[in-house]
Parts: C-alpha cells; structure tokens; sequence
C-alpha cells in the first residue's frame, strides 16, 4: 500500500489544529487505499502548539511531529519536512486550513497518472490590496523572465510532489530557502490543479509586508544574478551619458563661446552617479551576504524533539 505523508509547518498554530486534525481524519478514513501519515513541524511555536501535537500524536499514530529549537521560518521547517517524510508522496500543507484537505484526492488522482509535482493555483487571491496584487504581478514577470525556468505565479507551497522530488529537494540545502524556486527548479512532471483559497480559520497571518519584501528579495537573489548585471549595465550606460553631455559641453562651449553653468549640472550629476553607485554596491552586497551566509555551512535547522520520526535517519 503506498504512502501518504501530509507535511504541515506550524507557528502558533494551536487554535487550529484541532480543526485541522478532524479534516485530516476525515480524509485519512475515507480514502484507505493509502497509509497516511501527518508530519507536524512544530516551527518554534510560543503558544500552545507543540502541546497540542503531543495530544493528536497521542490519540492517533498516524499523526508524528518535529519541533525545532526554535523559530526559523517556514522555509526551513519544510525542508526539516522533508528530510524526515517517509511517504511515497508528500502533500504540504498550511496549518491555518487556508488549503483545503478535499483537493488531496484530485492530487492524488493526478499523481497516480504519473505526475511528479501537482501544484494547486489559487483561483483567488483573497482580501488583498490593488498595490499589493499589482506588486506581485510585476515581482513574478520579473523572476520569470530572468531565470532559465518557468516561474509560476499564484502558485504557493501547497502542493503533491512525489518522492524524487523530496529526494531532489533534500539535496539543496541553502540556508537562505526560496521554495516556490527550488520547486520549479528541479524540475519533473508537473500538473496544475485550481483551487480556492480559504480565509485563516483562527489566529494572524505571520507575514507582514517586511517579511513578504525580504522573501521577495531572497527569491530574487537565490534564483537570478540578473541585478548584478542590471547594476553593470546602468554603471555603462551611465558612463556614456557622462561622455555624451562632455561631449556636448565642449563642442558648445568652442562654437558658441557660452560659460558652462557649473553648480546644478554638478549636484545632477553627482547625486545620480552617487545613486547609481549606492545602488550597485547595495545589489553587490546582498549577493556577498548570501556567500557570508552559506559558507558558515551551519544546518539550516535544529530538532529539540520529535515523535514518531527516526531522527538518526539522516
Ligand atoms: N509558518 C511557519 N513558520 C513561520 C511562519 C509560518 O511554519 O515562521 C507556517 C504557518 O503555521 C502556516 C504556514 O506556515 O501553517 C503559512 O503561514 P501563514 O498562514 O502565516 O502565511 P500566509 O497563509 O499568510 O501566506
Ligand atoms: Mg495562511
């Protein structure tokens, strides 16, 4: 019998678990063909959480969970997900029943038919701001088109991969994660599904628009060095700009015999050079950060308990 392990990252999650737990049971008894197995990741919760996990792992087996020492961030407690998930597929999902457990059986569906990584699209976006809508549509236009893979927008980490992706993702163990990237990077079958998405059943979202601006950084300088080269060409074209209007200066200053009115095209100049330059070295140093921060080659995460995993299988 194959099967089935639902992977769930959880931060101060406590309110809907149990809301969570009888939608997974539900599922679980309906659908018998597969074992099932719920692997919790308990991401550095401060309320009630890993408690919460302790009496769902006591009442039912199937469910096993990890907690980390601390909170370090949804990425990274996925990839403890994986690196743990036994099932011959792993479903992630969100904790807050955003993604909504009836979508598993059509995944599932697909999956049978030999596909690798069906991903579920949201068909909406939920309560969010034009600018916001707008942002996003842009930031993704960008990453796909400066990458040499299809880069989806929509789309987030609620997904059905199949056990070589776990194993492919397994093995890229940068520090500064961008899922939704690695997922399009490795690459295999894939199978859209569509779906709506629910609003939070209980507590707040963790993601403040800091948060979704940094993850948004992060994608872009884990996937692309195109702002590298975007800083290269503005320092050209700026240069020729320069040399351009020298040019100008001159041949006017010899032909009409006017003074060069010194002080504002100076500041001009200066404060975009200037801008341009900040700009550069800010681009230069996120990408020397990144470097700082994987060659510490620290683990990208640290378990303080488990249950139901082997913890030295790794
Ligand atoms: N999450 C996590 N660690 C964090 C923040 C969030 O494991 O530091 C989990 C959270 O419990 C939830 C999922 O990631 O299951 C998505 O988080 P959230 O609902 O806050 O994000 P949103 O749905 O607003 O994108
Ligand atoms: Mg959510």
């Amino acid at each position: 019998m194959k099967k089935v392990t639902i992977l769930i990252p959880c931060y101060n999650e406590a309110q809907s678990l149990p809301l969570l737990y009888d939608q997974l049971k539900q599922l679980a008894d309906t659908h018998t063909t597969y074992r099932w197995e719920w692997l919790f990741v308990d991401d550095g919760s401060k309320d009630n959480t890993l408690n919460c996990l302790k009496a769902i792992r006591e009442a039912d087996d199937r469910a096993c969970f990890i907690s980390l020492s601390r909170n370090f961030g949804k990425e990274r407690a996925m990839l403890a997900g994986f690196d743990y998930a036994s099932g011959d597929c792993v479903v992630i999902m969100d904790a807050d029943l955003q993604h909504p457990p009836s979508v598993v059986p059509d995944m599932l569906r697909y999956w049978e038919e030999g596909y690798q990584d069906v991903y579920a699209k949201r068909s909406n976006r939920g309560k969010e701001s034009f600018l916001r809508r707008r942002l996003s549509l842009l930031y993704y236009k960008i990453l796909d088109k400066t990458t040499r893979y299809d880069v989806l927008q929509n789309v987030g980490d609620f997904r059905l991969l199949d056990k070589k992706c776990i194993l492919a993702l397994r093995k890229l163990r940068e520090s500064q994660r961008y899922t939704k990237g690695m997922y399009c990077w490795i690459g295999f079958k894939k199978k859209e599904i569509v779906f709506n998405q629910q609003d939070r059943v209980a507590g707040t979202s963790a993601w403040s628009f800091f948060k979704l601006f940094s993850l948004a950084i992060d994608g872009l300088a884990s996937s692309t060095t195109f702002p590298l080269h975007l800083s290269t060409f503005l320092g050209v074209t700026c240069a020729l700009l320069a040399l351009a209007y020298m040019l100008y200066v001159f041949v006017k200053t010899i032909l009409v015999g006017e003074p060069v009115q010194g002080f504002p095209t100076l500041i001009i100049v200066i404060l975009f050079l200037g801008g341009v330059q900040l700009l550069s070295l800010g681009i230069i140093g996120i990408y020397l950060g990144r470097i700082f921060n994987e060659t510490k080659g620290r683990p990208v995460y640290l378990i303080d308990e488990a249950e139901g995993i082997n913890i030295n299988e790794l």
